[in-house]
C-alpha cells in the first residue's frame, strides 16, 4: 500500500490530547477544529480520529461507520456554521507534493463566509 502513516504529525498529536485545538464537534470517529491560520471568516478542519494519511486512503481503507461518521459531522457543521443553502462554502483537501499537503494526517478544509474566488490560480 502507498501510504505511510508519520503518527507524530501534528494532528495525531492534537488526537492525543498534547496539543489543544478549538474544538467545533468531535464524534466518535472524527473531529472538527478551527485552522490555526484562517484563510476565510470560516475556516475549520475536519479530521477522522483514524490514522489515514489523506483522502485516498481514508477512501479506501476506512470502515464503512468512519466514513458515514466524517460527512454527516461535516454536514451537520455546515449547517451549524451556516454556510449550508446559498451561503454556500468551499471544502477541499490536499494531498502529497502536488496538492502542498502540510499535515499528513487526512483532513478536509471548509472554508466560507466570503467569496472565496477560483478553486486555483492559473499556472
Ligand atoms: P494542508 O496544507 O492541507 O496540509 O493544511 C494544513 C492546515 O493545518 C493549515 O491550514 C494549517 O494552518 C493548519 N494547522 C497546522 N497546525 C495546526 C494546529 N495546531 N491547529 C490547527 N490548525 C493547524
Amino acid at each position: 500500500m502507498p501510504w505511510t502513516y508519520d503518527p507524530q504529525n501534528i494532528f495525531a498529536r492534537i488526537l492525543r490530547g498534547e496539543i489543544p485545538n478549538k474544538t467545533v464537534a468531535e464524534t466518535t470517529h472524527t473531529l472538527v477544529f478551527h485552522d490555526i491560520r484562517p484563510h476565510a471568516p470560516v475556516h475549520v478542519l475536519a479530521i477522522p480520529r483514524g490514522a489515514y494519511v489523506n483522502f485516498d486512503h481514508f477512501a479506501a481503507e476506512a470502515s464503512a461507520e468512519e466514513i458515514v461518521d466524517f460527512h454527516r459531522t461535516v454536514a451537520q457543521v455546515i449547517a451549524d456554521l451556516g454556510l449550508a443553502g446559498p451561503e454556500g462554502y468551499r471544502a477541499i483537501t490536499n494531498s502529497g507534493v502536488s496538492g502542498m499537503q502540510e499535515v499528513p494526517h487526512y483532513h478536509l478544509h471548509i472554508l466560507g463566509g466570503r467569496v472565496l474566488g477560483r478553486l486555483v490560480d492559473p499556472a
